[in-house]
């Protein structure tokens, strides 16, 4: 009896193809107004890409609202995990909810555009402008995006040495320790962060993921009080630069204790510092007046009025011991990050 064989095919793969299109985390770099022409860049996340070029796609009629078209931008994918830029262009027809399907690499789904009524539009409250060191913040009315490329505005030692911002070690370290530097360097990220204008308590409170869980008002990423492997941080604390931040294997700088330069040069002890990804508000080691928190919480937080919020709000507080930031999972519903 013979044998049957079959044949492989080892015909070079030259498709640009992407394992993961995430539509959720997608973000137009303005907003609409129904009868207003429109001008905007759609950022999509992928993960899995292949490394390979493609071309600038067809146009993509919106659906719903109607008058808006996406065009997929030519470019290289990067081995992993990246983003697609569409340039969105048109006069929305009306309010509501302009749908692009997007289709790309053996991956389908949708991104959505808020289109407000003429004239309108949602208003971002006033204290996101605090963040003064992100790339951009834009709003739907229900999210706050906010990009960041993680580049601290202080010195450090982690900048490469011939970054202005380099500057040797000196000074106190977070825990006292000699300082013992890690062997990574500072580099440009791109990060997003969708987080929630209205926080809202969570029924089942999440685990903080490993990575970024906020951003801070320089637009360095916040990390939890675990090192890798959801390890104490113990070991990792001696590495903090002269502002008590350092970088990971990828080279994003962040911060998991109390960020020095903003709490002594920028604002103060007792100052709002940034947001978690829930989309509550983090401050300083202190209250206004000097005093330290009291009555926190199993997720490092508690709730009365500050400066930014005169009614009163949910908010956590760094400490200056464990666990720094957050406690045992975020309060509130998270947001989403691409990283
Ligand atoms: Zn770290
Ligand atoms: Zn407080």
């Amino acid at each position: 009896m013979a044998a049957s064989c079959s044949k492989k095919d080892t015909s070079p793969n030259t498709t640009a193809t992407i394992s993961g299109l995430a539509c959720a985390s997608g973000s137009f770099s303005a907003t609409a107004s129904a009868g207003a022409i429109y001008s905007a860049t759609a950022t999509v996340p992928y993960t899995g890409g292949n490394g390979m070029t493609y071309g600038a796609s067809t146009a993509i009629a919106s659906t719903g609202v109607t008058g808006l078209t996406a065009i997929l931008q030519a470019g290289t994918l990067t081995t992993g995990t990246g983003n697609l830029s569409y340039t969105v262009s048109g006069t929305p027809a009306s309010a509501g909810t302009a749908t692009f399907s997007i289709s790309f690499g053996g991956q389908n789904c949708s991104i959505s555009l808020t289109v407000f009524a003429a004239g309108g539009g949602p208003i971002l409250p006033a204290v996101y402008s605090k963040i003064y060191g992100a790339t951009s913040i834009t709003f739907d009315g229900t999210w706050v995006t906010i990009k960041c490329n993680a580049l601290p505005d202080h010195k450090s030692a982690y900048y490469p040495v011939a970054n202005a911002l380099h500057e040797n070690f000196s000074g106190t370290t977070f825990g006292g320790g000699t300082f013992n530097q890690n062997p990574n360097t500072i580099s440009t990220q791109n990060i997003t962060l969708k987080i929630p204008v209205n926080p809202a308590v969570a029924a089942t409170h999440a685990a903080t993921p490993m990575g970024v869980i906020g951003v801070a008002l320089n637009g360095v990423p916040l990390f939890n009080q675990y090192a890798a492997g959801g390890s104490p941080l113990t070991g990792e604390i001696n590495s903090f630069d002269q502002w008590w931040g350092h970088p990971q294997m990828t080279g994003m700088y962040h911060y998991h204790v109390e960020p020095l330069y903003l709490t002594t040069v920028k604002a103060t002890k007792s100052s709002l510092m940034g947001f978690l990804l829930d989309g509550f508000p983090v401050y300083g080691p202190e209250e206004a007046g000097g005093t330290a928190p009291t009555g926190l919480d199993v997720y490092h937080g508690h709730t009365h009025a500050t400066a930014d919020y005169p009614l009163g709000i949910y908010h956590y507080h760094f400490s200056s011991v464990a666990p720094y930031l957050n406690g045992n999972g975020f309060y509130g519903t998270a947001g989403t990050v691409t990283q």
